[in-house]
């Protein structure tokens, strides 16, 4: 008999959980760890933040579902991995032992970065908002309401090391759009300011025409931008930003001020992975080999936000790659068959695909992107905008929230859809 345990109940670990449980004997015990009791469907945030979606549409909480297929859980922060003795403190004071540990604890959101910046609630300044988590967005929509009655600038976008870059644009045109709906959009001008040293970079050195389509959505949008931008310091209503040249000179400063601002910050891994030793890169990001396996312990697997990915190129102000769901769902679904084939003594071969598929919603329309392999060259590289993909997004949200109360571990939409868009989640499965 074989304990697993599964650190994070987001994206990643919920999928990991069922995928885990459906294929291994029921002699295993499968434990979920998380230190929220509820689930949250992240790609939906940027929603709630403008009031297009309650919390409860897009929160469940965690225990009833995975009881009802089997599986453990205990609603509290790992604290420290003791992964030497195989062993996990919960909470500050409660030992749980494991004999596989899988960690999907997503990101540790690294405000402090850039002093001012950050919800105050989130440990940061207080003068940028966040749609990192449900919380946040609840945090921005508040203060959207005040907003609404006295509007003025804007600035949304990305702090340097950031990753995320889709959702920050995604928020910039949702924004637009409800603003626009409101007839107040000509009292708010927006200004975009990425780490990114182009528009439609995203982290991943453009995809097919990312550039100039999402340059020329901001044109038509009235919405200025300023890229290469070092963001130093935020103070109340104002952005200070160093912007380089291409060689990393200074080319510009900038004092940029707003009456409302959303900026995506720099992820770490969170501290209780990033304190085990050998685990991870100084990032505190798990390294992994292409099984998904810990370069250090061959009972630790991890998928997720929390796994270090090399950046797909050098650029001016430091940017990260972005790990998207559908790439985090087939990472999951490698450690599963991994781990059944390690329990049956066989070795690891199943390897996530590790595509970047994005749906970023505009409101009113959206755009999409696949680029498969995520570093260029690519096989599949486009990027396309149109109503289908707001719709898509939507369609994502209900499948996945589907997913999570149902227990599936391969959905229709997965399946069917990806395979539709020539995608495969598994490079090869192993069969236990
Ligand atoms: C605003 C936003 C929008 C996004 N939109 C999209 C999108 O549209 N499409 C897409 O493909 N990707 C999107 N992404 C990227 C990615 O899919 C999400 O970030 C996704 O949530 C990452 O999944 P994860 O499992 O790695 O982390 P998460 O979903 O963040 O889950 C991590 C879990 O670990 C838990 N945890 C953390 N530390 C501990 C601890 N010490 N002990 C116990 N539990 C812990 C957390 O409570 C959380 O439940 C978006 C990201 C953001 C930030």
């Amino acid at each position: 008999m074989a304990h697993i345990v599964i650190v994070g109940a987001g994206i990643g670990g919920m999928p990991a959980a069922y995928e885990i449980r459906e294929l291994l004997g029921k002699e295993h015990r499968v434990t979920v760890v998380n230190a929220t009791d509820y689930f949250q469907f992240v790609p939906s945030n940027p929603w709630i933040a403008v009031g297009w979606r309650e919390r409860e549409q897009i929160t469940l909480p965690i225990a009833p579902y995975l009881q009802r297929k089997g599986i453990d859980f205990i609603a509290k922060p790992v604290t420290a991995i003791d992964a030497a003795a195989n062993r996990l403190t919960l909470g500050g004071d409660q030992a749980l032992d494991y004999d596989y540990l899988v960690i999907t604890t997503g990101p540790k959101l690294s405000f402090s970065e850039v002093p001012g910046a950050g919800p105050a609630s989130a440990g940061g300044g207080g003068f940028t908002h966040s749609i990192c988590s449900v919380d946040h967005a609840q945090e921005f929509f508040a203060d959207y309401q005040k907003f609404l009655e006295n509007p003025g600038p804007v600035v949304i976008g990305a702090m340097p090391g950031a990753s995320c870059f889709g959702p920050a644009y995604e928020f910039a045109f949702i924004l637009d759009t409800d603003l626009r709906k409101r007839k107040l959009r000509n009292k708010v001008p927006i200004t975009y300011v990425t780490s990114e040293p182009y528009i439609g970079h995203l982290g991943l050195g453009g995809v097919g025409d990312s550039k100039s389509m999402l340059e020329s959505e901001m044109r038509n949008r009235d919405m200025k931008w300023i890229t290469n931008a070092k963001t130093t310091k935020v103070e109340d209503g104002k952005l200070f930003v160093t912007q380089l040249d291409d060689l990393g000179n200074v080319y510009k400063e900038h004092e940029v001020g707003f009456k409302l601002s959303m900026m995506l910050p720099a992820f770490k891994g969170v501290d209780a992975v990033a304190a085990v030793p050998n685990l991870c890169n100084p990032r505190g990001f798990v390294l992994i080999d292409e099984f998904q396996r810990s370069k250090a312990y061959q009972n630790i697997f991890s998928a997720g936000v929390c796994v270090a990915i090399p950046p797909v190129e050098v650029t001016p102000v430091a940017t990260g790659t972005p790990k998207t769901g559908y790439m985090i769902e087939s990472m999951v679904g490698a450690i599963a068959h991994n781990i059944a084939a390690d329990l049956a003594g066989k070795p690891a071969t199943s390897k996530g695909t590790w595509n970047a598929i994005c749906l970023a919603d505009m409101g009113d329309t959206g755009a999409a992107f696949v680029a498969l392999p995520q570093i260029p060259p690519r096989n599949v590289n486009w990027f396309k905008k149109g109503k289908w993909v707001h719709l898509a997004k939507i369609g994502f949200e209900k499948y996945f929230m589907r997913k999570i109360r149902n227990g599936n571990s391969e959905p229709v939409y997965e399946k069917y859809v990806l395979k539709a868009l020539g995608i495969v989640r598994l490079t090869e499965k192993s069969k236990p």
